[in-house]
């Protein structure tokens, strides 16, 4: 097993990573006194692969077991309350509750979201089962809902107790589902390590065929990397926590001008990954070559890498983002693969001027074919 440490003060917290660890939780819950009632909030999809496992790990009257809807559907004003009337119903005044999220990204921001404002907080645990929350939303105590108006619109920041990370719930993962997760963990090679990049084009075989070694040293990079960022900047306020927003801000475009359930979030950021680059080449910030790594990578990880869309659509959508703060466009622009920066001001008329090459350029791509 490997221990990776989230550093925020009094909110410190280790990440463990390894296959099996999940049977370690029961013990952790009572070295650390978490709590004598565990609310284990899953998916339906999650509980009815993995019921012999929770019901054998977590045994006795100290657990209560909620299933809520499998996909972003949990992260809902009906699944807020529906979770909160449970746990109230299963609390008492010689009960010390706690949670444990037993699923992907969803029922993590969810639980993570209802941990932060029952009885104005109490302890959670992060069992995240999809690529994307083991290298992602399980870590960095971002938590929230949807509303109808707007995607994650009611959240906190809230940090876990542990997060426990096992490798082999990715077996059961649809094939769709661990592309979606790679588009991030290429994110993380791109914006901070050249050596993982390149990991990630060698034994590109190794790990679309799951072998155990390398999802493992994957997942382990990967959670290192958005720890340490997080324990650097983890309201956001330095710009650091900021960088791993690369590409996200035309994927956001794309999200909006196609719709969240036409598009996964996976893809749009590979495509925001490639707009992003890009943007950095036509600045002078990187070279032409790091470009064609990035669209490669994609590629071979079966992600997309073209999409037609119209500029001018794009553009209001973009100047929508929050990151457009006042007319000034802030972007993270890539230097090197393994090295981005944050920067402010670049002129809209850049943004669009890219955008239509782009647009052309996926015109030409196409034509050529
Ligand atoms: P998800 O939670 O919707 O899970 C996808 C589907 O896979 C669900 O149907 C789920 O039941 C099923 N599933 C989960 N584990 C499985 C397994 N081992 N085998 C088979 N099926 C399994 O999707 P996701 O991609 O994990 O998470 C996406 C969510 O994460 C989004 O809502 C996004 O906003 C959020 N997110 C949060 C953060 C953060 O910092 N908090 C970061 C990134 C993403
Ligand atoms: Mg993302």
């Amino acid at each position: 097993m490997k221990i990776v440490r989230v550093g925020l003060k009094e909110n410190s917290y280790n990440i463990y990573v390894g296959y099996n660890v999940v049977k370690d939780v029961p013990r952790y819950i009572k070295e650390n006194n978490l709590g004598n009632l565990g609310i284990i909030i899953t998916s339906n999809r999650v509980y009815s692969l993995y019921k012999d496992l929770i019901k054998k790990i977590f045994k006795g009257s100290n657990y209560r077991v909620v299933c809520v809807a499998d996909g972003e559907a949990a992260k809902s004003r009906k699944w807020l309350f529906e979770v909160i009337k449970k746990t109230i119903d299963a609390d008492d005044w010689n009960k010390k509750i706690f949670i444990i999220c037993f699923g992907g990204g969803t029922v993590g921001d969810l639980g993570g979201f209802v941990a932060s404002i029952y009885k104005r907080g109490i302890p959670y645990i992060q069992i995240p089962t999809t690529l994307l929350s083991q290298i992602d939303a399980s870590i960095g105590g971002k938590t929230a809902i949807d509303l109808k108006e707007a995607k994650n619109i009611l959240g906190t920041i809230y940090q876990p107790k542990a997060v426990f990370i096992d490798p082999s719930f990715i077996k059961t993962l649809p094939s769709l589902q661990f592309k979606e997760g790679m588009a991030e963990v290429i994110k993380y090679g791109v914006i901070k390590r050249k050596d993982f990049f390149d990991f990630l084009k060698n034994k590109h075989k190794e790990i679309t065929s799951l072998t155990p070694e390398h999802i493992l040293k994957l997942i382990y990079v990967c959670a290192k990397i958005k720890a340490d960022i997080v324990s650097s900047d983890e309201k956001e306020t330095k710009g650091i926590r900021t960088i791993l927003n690369f590409g996200h801000t035309f994927a956001h475009a794309v999200e909006t001008c196609l719709g969240y359930e036409k598009v996964s979030h996976g893809a749009a950021v590979s495509l925001g990954m490639i707009y992003a680059a890009q943007l950095s080449l036509f600045l002078g910030e990187c070279k032409k070559e790091d470009v064609e790594e990035i669209k490669n990578i994609i590629k071979l990880y079966e992600l997309p890498s073209r999409i037609k869309f119209n500029p001018t659509t794009f553009c209001e959508a973009m100047s929508y983002d929050k990151k457009f703060i006042s007319g000034q466009v802030r972007m993270v622009l890539l230097k090197s693969i393994g090295a981005v920066s944050v920067t402010d001001g670049i002129p809209f008329k850049n943004i669009t001027k890219t955008l239509k090459k782009f647009a052309q350029q996926l015109r030409t791509d196409n034509s050529s074919r």
